[in-house]
């Protein structure tokens, strides 16, 4: 039994033909699928009652369910969506002149254990499937049409390769949603087998890396990834990545006081970002998360510090504002606070 929204346009003759099933069929599938946007078989009314029977037997929609949206007042809404097997995750969409930007989640929880992160502070507890990404797509195109994907929700797409390319690959798909590759951005801690798995695809979705630290000493501190793939390996690989690619790579560096902040890291991580042709870098004040209130967010003047040493160094620097902080919008927050309110009735 397959899913549904875990079959490529393109897969769907072979598939029904295997079956017995007749080929023309595919095209009204997709038809139903990805243009009327139905998300239950019954709804599909242009097949034949005992075809739709067959697909709902052998080719199910994955069902979720909205468990809660909190939204803030900057107009970011933060959906929890319940999955098939009591799991929930998290995703973020963030309306702005003229987009509207879905944040997606690839993981329920996360493995790497980011120390500012909300969404590894309590582990993983299992990759998402293809058509489970994809659902989360669907439950956010009904509150208006995505215009751009960003895979930062939470857990680590490269940790869960196949299933996330090949959801991205879905929604990208011209007989699928048809979401342009270069709307989509992928988000990676490091882990460095994906750089080049990604360049093989020979897509041309956006890849960030979040470094958040301009050493070994400090990203390992801060990233326990850092220990298994070090900075070196690290920008290798993404030099290796703009080189066969010839697409940007952005690196995300969230500032944290008294952490990251300072004069001497903005010169050193300068210093390591130029090694990469073609990157640029956005700096991203934190977000404080509840299981680390020793992590403070930094003052304006530090920021502007960090962006001023950046581009004197001839760095291309963004500062980026967060978005949905009165909604717990920051990864895995949601969750966590669901979690946690679970656990005091308790
Ligand atoms: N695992 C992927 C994608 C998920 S995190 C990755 O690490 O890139 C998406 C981004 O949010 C990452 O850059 C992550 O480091 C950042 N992030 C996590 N917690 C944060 C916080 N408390 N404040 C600001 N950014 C945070």
């Amino acid at each position: 039994m397959r899913k549904a929204w875990s079959i490529l346009p393109e897969e769907w003759k072979p598939i029904l033909t295997e079956r017995g099933l007749r080929a023309f069929r595919a095209d009204q599938i997709l038809h139903s699928l990805y243009r009327d946007w139905i998300t239950d078989w019954d709804k599909a009314t242009t097949l034949p009652k005992d075809f739709r029977e067959s697909l709902k037997a052998e080719f199910p929609i994955t069902k979720t369910e909205i468990l809660e949206v909190s939204e803030s007042a900057d107009g970011t809404k933060k959906l929890l969506l319940g999955l098939e097997d009591g799991e929930a995750v998290e995703t973020v969409l963030i309306p702005a002149t003229g987009r509207f930007t879905q944040c997606i989640s690839t993981q329920v929880g996360c493995a790497m254990g980011c120390a500012f992160c909300a969404s590894g502070s309590r582990g993983v507890v299992r990759s998402l499937t293809a058509d489970e990404i994809v659902a989360e797509y669907m439950a956010g195109r009904s509150f208006g049409e995505i215009t751009n994907i960003v895979v930062m929700g939470m857990g680590e797409p490269f940790m869960n390769y196949d299933e996330t390319i090949r959801a991205l690959k879905l929604i990208n798909a011209g007989k699928g949603p048809n979401l342009g590759a270069r709307h989509i951005t992928l988000s990676t801690c490091g882990v460095v087998p994906g750089f080049a798995k990604l360049a093989a695809e020979g897509i041309q979705f956006e890849l960030s890396v979040s470094l958040h630290a301009p050493n070994d000493a400090l990203r390992s501190e801060l990233m326990p990834v850092n220990r298994r793939w070090p900075m070196d390996e690290l920008l290798e690989a993404c030099a290796a990545y703009t080189k066969t690619t010839k697409r940007i790579i952005t690196f995300e560096y969230t500032v944290i006081r008294g952490v990251n902040d300072s004069r001497a890291c903005a010169e050193e991580l300068a210093h390591q970002v130029r090694r990469v042709p073609m990157a640029k870098v956005n700096l991203i004040p934190l977000s404080p998360v509840s299981h680390r209130p020793d992590f403070k967010t930094p003052d304006e003047a530090t920021m502007m510090m960090f962006l001023d040493v950046l581009m004197k160094n001839h760095v291309q620097t963004m500062l980026r504002r967060s978005r949905g902080k009165d909604a717990d919008a920051a990864c895995g927050q949601l969750r966590l606070r669901r979690m946690e309110n679970v656990k005091c009735k308790m």
